[in-house]
């Protein structure tokens, strides 16, 4: 429902928590992060219930920050509002997380395809189809945007897609189609939303991913491709806002 992506010099679990605090409008009935710590690290805690239950079990049980993460919002279409269904999902060697707004309309046929394969299911959400393919194919390339590139390639119905990968420090990739997906131009950070709500806190210059295209982000720089891989020359515009 709510996406948040940071990558830069700040505190991610802050960027990211105050992100999905200024996506609560949209409603949602879980919620998580997954960060990349300085170790190279990744650690995600996601809960069922309002962003206080995220923000408690953080404080029972802390992940160390980092300069790298995402965070989710959800609101279920499949599988119930559990601990278990909320994101981030990890790729099937733990090294890879990935949020989702939106539906994967064939998931049913991705799911038995990666169980044959011999991938294990921990969640009943369509989403966790995508995460398992991310993983599969960035160990296959390498690369964790050719690795989207080719697993969106597989994919049918709506998406936001942000993933990140512990051993891509300082990376975030995003992938859309048919839902909504900015960028938040700052200096020496970048960030990615659902909306501009998600960074408005940090900038107001963004710029906008269109239908069918992938975007990468790095402290420096934002790269654009349509799903082919060709570059795009994104538009760049101010954000209106007072509050
Ligand atoms: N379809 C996904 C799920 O049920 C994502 C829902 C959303 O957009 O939050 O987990």
């Amino acid at each position: 429902c709510g996406i948040v992506g940071y990558v830069g010099p700040g505190s991610s679990l802050e960027v990211l928590m105050g992100g999905l605090k200024r996506l609560e409008y949209r409603g949602y009935d879980s919620a998580g992060v997954a960060v990349l710590d300085n170790g190279g690290h990744l650690g995600t805690r996601k809960k069922a219930g309002k962003l206080g239950m995220l923000s408690e079990e953080l404080a029972e049980t802390p992940i160390a920050d980092g300069h790298t993460g995402i965070g989710h919002t959800r609101w279920a279409t499949h599988g119930g509002p559990t601990d278990g269904n909320a994101h981030p999902h990890l790729g099937d060697d733990g090294k890879l997380a990935l949020i989702h707004n939106g539906i994967i309309e064939n998931f049913a046929e991705l799911k038995r395809e990666l169980t044959d394969a011999g991938a294990e299911f921990s969640s009943e959400t369509d989403t966790e189809v995508a995460a398992l393919l991310v993983g599969r194919l960035y160990r296959e390339t390498g690369d964790l945007t050719i690795a989207l590139r080719r697993a969106v390639a597989r994919l049918e119905g709506a998406f936001t897609l942000l993933v990140v990968h512990q051993d891509q420090p300082g990376v975030v990739v995003g992938a859309r189609r048919n839902s909504p997906l900015v960028v938040g131009l700052g200096d020496g950070e970048n960030f990615l939303g659902s909306d501009v709500a998600a960074f408005v806190d940090h900038t107001r210059r963004a710029m906008e991913i269109g239908q069918d295209q992938i975007v990468t982000i790095r402290p420096g720089s934002v790269e654009v491709t349509d799903f082919a891989g060709n570059p795009v020359a994104a538009r760049e515009f101010e954000i209106a806002w007072d509050a």
